[in-house]
């Protein structure tokens, strides 16, 4: 296809801080965004060249909406399949319902990830307490059991550790469709983000390493502090992820990182991703840049980073208080979404900070993070 020139508008499906980002990177290359979401008071409202707000079952605001923009994509995954396929008849949806389906159900990403030859975790389906038992005396504990749908940041999942713990999960979480997971007594999270064009060129960023805090992302690595090989690896799972889903735009993969070196596909994201936030002072093209430059047919950018880098999430209150310390300081960029209220667990903003090409290895945590080191997650 030829690339959409510049002033064409975007559609961007949510008003969250992914589409915050995605409109302003979109806003650099020239091009316009329409955001639709059903809050009026979102973050990426407030970026937006035109706006709808509506909910996403609202086929008569979804008709006009496809008609006034000349490419949709979204910032989150649990988008309604339904909403986008009804725009889908009247306009191109990138990525497309493919990726969104198997994105959205753990059973199908799953399946997807033994497919195309990713590892993971060894995994049952439960939609019946006799079928929970019965998946725990096959795959031991300790395990997860997990929601198929809807779940993020810890949420719509228990782990299982004694014989006991089975009745009070049930009980939270059913019944709705389960998927019980083996435990994975991983050495550390990782993440690889690619982008695909239209064209199926590929550009793949250099993995990060993650720490969560209650469940939240609190800090990225980038790049990860591991083997060459292990980081060939994790870019050649993201690669094969995003050819799989035919996927154009941009699409992150979370894994576990094993004490034996090799790594477990957990779960993938068919958008911009909170663990590349790293990408917007560290790469020439962010991944917000790479995912308008797929979504409207340029050719990406190479995806080399000209420095290393550590991000690290401005979360809630304390997250806030962080903030007036980060600014003018050298090598630290911090962002904002623009959300009013810093509730506790809220994502209000992110800093990254830029370290020479090369200088991360050598480094602990500590030194990595330096000024990021007073940033408090906060302790809910
Ligand atoms: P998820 O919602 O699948 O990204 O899971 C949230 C977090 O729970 C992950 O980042 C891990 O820290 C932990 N987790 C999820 N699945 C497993 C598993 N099978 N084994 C061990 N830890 C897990």
């Amino acid at each position: 296809m030829t690339a959409l020139p510049p002033g064409a508008m975007i559609g961007i499906l949510g008003g969250g801080q992914l589409g915050r980002m995605s409109a302003l990177a979109a806003a650099r290359l020239g091009y316009r965004c329409h955001i639709y979401a059903p809050g009026a008071d979102e973050p990426g409202m407030q970026v937006a060249a035109a706006r709808t707000v509506a909910a996403y079952e609202d086929q008569a605001a979804l008709a006009r909406f496809a008609d006034q923009v000349d490419v949709v994509t979204f910032e989150f995954e649990n988008v309604p399949a339904e909403t986008v396929e009804i725009l889908s008849r009247r306009v191109a949806c990138r990525p497309g319902l493919k990726a969104l389906a198997i994105c959205q159900d753990r059973l199908q990403e799953k399946a997807f990830l033994e497919s195309i030859g990713v590892p993971v975790a060894p995994w049952r389906a439960v939609r019946t307490e006799g079928e929970l038992q019965a998946a725990v005396a096959e795959l031991g504990l300790p395990a997860v059991l997990k929601t198929t749908r809807l779940g993020y940041d810890g949420r719509g999942q228990a782990v299982l550790r004694h014989a006991d713990d089975l009745v009070a999960a049930w009980a939270r979480l059913a019944p709705r469709p389960l998927i019980l997971e083996g435990f994975v007594a991983f050495k550390g999270e990782i993440s690889a983000i690619a982008a695909r064009g239209a064209d199926g060129a590929l550009a793949v960023f250099d993995p990060a390493e993650n720490e969560h805090r209650h469940h939240i992302l609190d800090i990225s690595f980038a790049p990860a502090r591991m083997a060459p090989e292990i980081a060939q690896a994790a870019r050649d799972h993201v690669a094969a992820v995003a050819r799989g889903l035919d996927l154009v735009g941009l699409v992150a993969l979370e894994m576990f990182l094993l004490p034996d070196g090799r790594l477990i596909g957990n779960e993938i994201a068919p958008r911009p991703h909170n663990s590349g936030h790293w990408t917007m002072d560290a790469c020439v093209a962010s991944q917000f840049e790479q995912h308008i430059r797929a979504v409207v047919g340029l050719p990406l950018a190479p995806a080399e980073r000209h420095h290393d880098a550590v991000m690290r999430n401005l979360i809630g209150p304390e997250g806030m208080a962080a903030w007036p310390g980060l600014q003018g300081q050298a090598g630290i960029a911090p962002h904002l979404y623009g959300k009013g209220e810093a509730r506790v667990g809220r994502k209000m903003g992110h800093a990254n900070r830029l370290l020479p090409r090369g200088a991360l290895a050598g480094m602990s945590d500590q030194e990595a993070l330096g000024p990021l080191a007073a940033i408090a997650a906060d302790a809910s």
